[in-house]
């Protein structure tokens, strides 16, 4: 979903993603995705956003490959930035949740917004459960429901 910047004044403007066509396909999700933003202008070339994303991301074990969910409610705030194609590419990102998001052209695309929100929930270890104990590598029984049949 692309908002044409200069089409934004200083009044907030509630902007929804209607369909889920945007979610990365990195990620698996069970049930809807619900995904708002509310644009407004600062000045001439920078925009307040504020982001909503809720959503269940499905994640597997690293260790016994069971499915975990993960309920994600993210808010988060941007400020948008008008840039040009070849300078100000550099945009000094501190704080993920507060962070500068550079755009090149005249309108902002929320569906990249959002992508990356998503890849950014997404943990680098999943467990499902602190003690799983995981496949045996010999037999393949997983060994959280049943003892390992190797010998
Ligand atoms: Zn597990
Ligand atoms: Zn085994």
């Amino acid at each position: 979903m692309k908002v044409v910047l200069a089409s934004l004044t200083r009044r907030e403007k509630l902007f929804a993603l209607a369909d889920d066509g945007w979610f990365p396909s990195e990620a698996v999700k069970t049930g809807g995705v619900a995904a708002t933003a509310r644009l407004r202008r600062l000045d001439t070339t920078s925009w307040s956003l504020a982001g909503r994303l809720c959503v269940t991301l499905s994640l597997s074990c690293d260790r016994c490959g069971r499915a975990v969910p993960l309920p994600v409610d993210d808010e988060f705030v941007h400020q948008v930035v008008a840039g040009t194609s070849d300078g100000e590419a550099d945009a000094e990102v501190d704080d993920e949740n507060a962070a500068q998001w550079l755009v090149t052209g005249s309108a902002l695309d929320l569906a990249e917004v959002f992508r990356e929100r998503v890849l950014l929930a997404l943990p680098e270890k999943v467990l499902c459960a602190e003690d799983c104990r995981g496949l045996c590598a010999g037999c393949g029984a997983d060994l959280n429901q049943e003892p390992c049949r190797c010998q």
